[in-house]
């Protein structure tokens, strides 16, 4: 955690004008903090890129993603994206959850680089690294920039999100598949409210998520759920799962993917001193499961997949169906309006 030196002033808006040499690197614009979200602080910075290449031996099912936040103040005690924080030179915990840099700029870069004859439309995801519904949203609106210009480009996207927020977007969403290919995907592994409270903290309710997933169908989208991470000991019961699958089916769900629980990197020591303060009696157990690594070992992940697989087949949930292909030529249209980012 670094200490921030911080002048409140006029509508409590205030403006830092040290930075971090990290944040130097990045072109940081200004930094800011308003009493609506106390104990944050928003740095603005200008991007020279937004689309992202994930390199070719990465198992995921994209190439492209784009992010227009750094740190996330949904705070899930088990964020992977966590270490990413320390090349900006700001620590994986604390500063993670409330050092939020935000890119303000995003969408106009993104649509620039999408103009490029190089541009093959590929499927480029959003919410892969930090979630794009996150709170910063409501203040900063990035989203329905880069929503329209992944349109007007006639390339498809993918959103995964733990936050009530995208109910703002969804007729923009709901116009935007009827001319790229659109895919949805809700976050809830975590059904029981108190361990919600715990362990993903700055995230809505699992209850308002089940809410958000009915909204999306709703409005005609298909609703993905990523039951994922499932924590050992803490989610991973058999009477857990049932009520939780049995939920997100209510909710109207399309399809599930299901997984365990990876610790790696500095997310690993945030997540233990967490486990360690809350559940204590884990402890042991979580140390003999990652004791080789990152994953769960392969007898916790077969029997996980048994326990799930009558459960899915009982909720009548398919598995994943998303496609991540390449879009066809986009037809000519009129440009949706650029929207600037709403800055205060
Ligand atoms: S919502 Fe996603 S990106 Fe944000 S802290 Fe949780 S796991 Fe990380």
């Amino acid at each position: 955690m670094f200490a921030w030196g911080m002048r409140w002033d006029g509508q409590g808006v205030s403006v830092d004008d040290g930075a971090l040499p990290g944040l130097q690197r990045i072109g940081l614009v200004r930094s800011v903090r308003t009493p609506a979200f106390e104990g944050i602080t928003f740095h603005e910075v200008l991007c020279k890129s937004a689309l992202n290449k994930i390199p070719a031996a990465s198992m995921l099912p994209f190439r492209y993603t784009v992010n227009g936040y750094r740190g996330c103040s949904h705070a899930c005690r088990y964020c992977f994206a966590r270490p990413t924080h320390e090349y900006l030179e700001f620590d994986c915990g604390r500063d993670f959850d409330t050092q939020v840099v935000v890119k303000t700029n995003v969408a106009d870069v993104l649509r620039r680089e999408l103009r490029r004859p190089s541009w093959m439309r590929e499927t480029v995801a959003l919410g892969t690294n930090t979630d794009p519904y996150q709170r910063a949203e409501g203040r900063y609106a990035l989203m329905p920039g880069i929503i329209g210009a992944l349109t007007d480009s006639g390339t498809g996207f993918s959103i995964l999100t733990k936050g009530t927020l995208l109910r703002r977007d969804l007729p923009l969403l709901v116009e935007a598949a009827h001319r790229v290919d659109v895919s949805v995907a809700v976050s809830l592994a975590v059904g029981d409210p108190d361990l919600h409270s715990q362990v993903e903290p700055g995230t809505p309710t699992p209850q308002a998520r089940l809410g958000l997933i009915s909204a999306i169908r709703d409005a005609g989208l298909g609703c993905h759920v990523m039951v994922a991470p499932v924590l050992p000991g803490l989610t991973d019961s058999e009477e857990h799962l049932d009520d939780l699958l049995s939920r997100i089916a209510a909710a109207g769900a399309t399809s599930v993917t299901v997984f365990g629980l990876h610790l790696r990197g500095s997310t690993r020591g945030w997540f233990m001193d967490w486990l360690a303060q809350t559940h204590p009696a884990l402890v042991g157990e979580y140390r003999r499961l990652y004791r080789r690594g990152a994953y769960l070992p392969a007898d916790y992940r077969a029997m996980l997949q048994r326990r799930v697989a009558p459960l899915v087949a009982r909720y009548r949930l398919a598995p994943d169906r998303r496609s991540f292909r390449e879009q066809a030529p986009p037809p000519q249209v009129a440009p949706t309006a650029a929207v600037q980012p709403m800055l205060f």
